[in-house]
């Protein structure tokens, strides 16, 4: 019988998995469940042979039931601005990649996490685009994980003192297309016997997905349930010009989601970051008082990402002058916009690069 993997389960289904599997009373199984989630996701132990808190008959018990098994590391990549790649094997033998990229005093990370093998959406500027254009499989909630589980070991970064202080899940993929998963690994991040992340260290991305979840829109889910910050991928104000970067504007246009992000912000009252890859010709002075537009409609903040030409050579990364023009603009009219330099660019690591041939190539 293959074993459960530990990462795969939150609080609650631990809870219910000792109960049924390993006959654990169910009066004590919060406090089992807690003992567990502290032992794997505060001290970091290898194998449950290390549970001295647990009675033999336990130990060897759960030993027979569960697994750590983790994807495996590869490949790093080290850039000279200290961003750091990770190309990770799945059991399944198909790759993806993880990115640590430093502050500027290298002594604290941010994690980029991917979701999927491939991405069917088909984001023009983005790199997992131009190589996949179908999705190859979700990623399980245990493979979400594991990717900061892996990053820190690497960092050896398991005191109080965390050093990767947020996550945001950008790399390959779209969170919205894989929410059950998502929640778990979120959900394992937040406990505070998990990894203990506070909701506001932990960024999900979309490019605007409308469907529905349990009778409700998707957004609305995910911000009662999952309840971080969420980042829009906008980059065009203009719908004629966003269907053009990204398809999937034809089918969730901007009009259908405000409303939906407006909820998102009314539940969990956290700004919305607006994304905005900066290209040559989406940031005209048309662009930036259509964004005025809907920045007035959705409490929001812009983030202006610096463009990585290498990955699409049919871009064109927008010139400082324009940024500079185009950021006053927002500025004036009483909106944030922060402008983010592209990190760890002579790697492919920077935002929009994430693609390894592998990962798609076996397919
Ligand atoms: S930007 Fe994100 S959603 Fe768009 S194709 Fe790339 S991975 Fe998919």
């Amino acid at each position: 019988m293959e074993k459960q993997n530990f990462y795969d389960l939150n609080f609650e289904q631990l809870k219910t998995f000792l109960i049924d599997k390993a006959a654990v009373d169910p009066k004590k199984a919060k406090m089992r469940s807690q003992q567990l989630f502290n032992a794997v996701y505060k001290k970091n132990i290898k194998c449950f042979k290390e549970l001295t808190t647990f009675g033999a008959d336990l130990r060897n018990k759960i030993e027979d039931l569960i697994s750590l098994e983790k994807p495996e590391i590869v490949d790093i990549q080290k850039s000279k601005d200290g961003t750091i790649k990770f190309l990770l094997e799945l059991k399944d033998k198909r790759n993806v990649e993880t990115v640590l990229i430093p502050d500027k005093s290298h002594s604290k990370y941010t994690i980029c996490l991917s979701v999927s093998v491939g991405c069917y959406l088909s984001c023009e500027f983005c790199a997992t685009a131009q190589i996949s254009k179908k999705l190859v499989r979700n990623l399980s909630p245990g493979e979400i994980i594991s990717q900061i589980i892996l990053c820190k070991d690497y960092i050896n970064d398991w005191s109080t003192q965390k050093k990767i202080t947020n996550q945001v899940l950008m790399g390959e993929g779209s969170p919205f297309l894989n929410l059950d998963n998502v929640k778990v690994a979120i959900d394992n991040s937040k406990n505070k016997d998990g990894l203990e992340y506070g909701r506001t260290r932990i960024t999900i991305s979309t490019v605007g997905i409308s469907i529905k979840k349990d009778n409700i829109d998707a957004i609305e889910w995910a911000a009662k349930e999952l309840d971080v910050y969420l980042a829009w991928s906008l980059h065009s104000s203009i719908p004629k010009h966003r269907s053009e970067l990204m398809p999937i504007n034809d089918k969730y246009s901007i009009d259908t989601l405000i409303p939906q992000l407006k909820k998102y912000y009314e539940e969990t009252k956290l700004p919305i970051f607006i994304e905005w890859i900066c290209l040559e010709d989406n940031m005209t002075i048309k662009h930036a008082k259509e964004l005025i537009k809907i920045m007035k409609k959705i409490p929001s903040k812009l983030n202006l990402i610096e463009f990585n030409p290498l990955t699409n050579k049919n871009f064109k990364p927008a010139s400082k002058e324009k940024i500079d023009q185009f950021s006053k603009i927002i500025q004036e009219n009483g909106f944030l916009s922060l402008f983010r330099r592209s990190r760890g660019r002579d790697i492919n690591a920077s935002c929009g690069s994430l693609a390894n041939k592998k990962s798609v190539g076996n397919e």
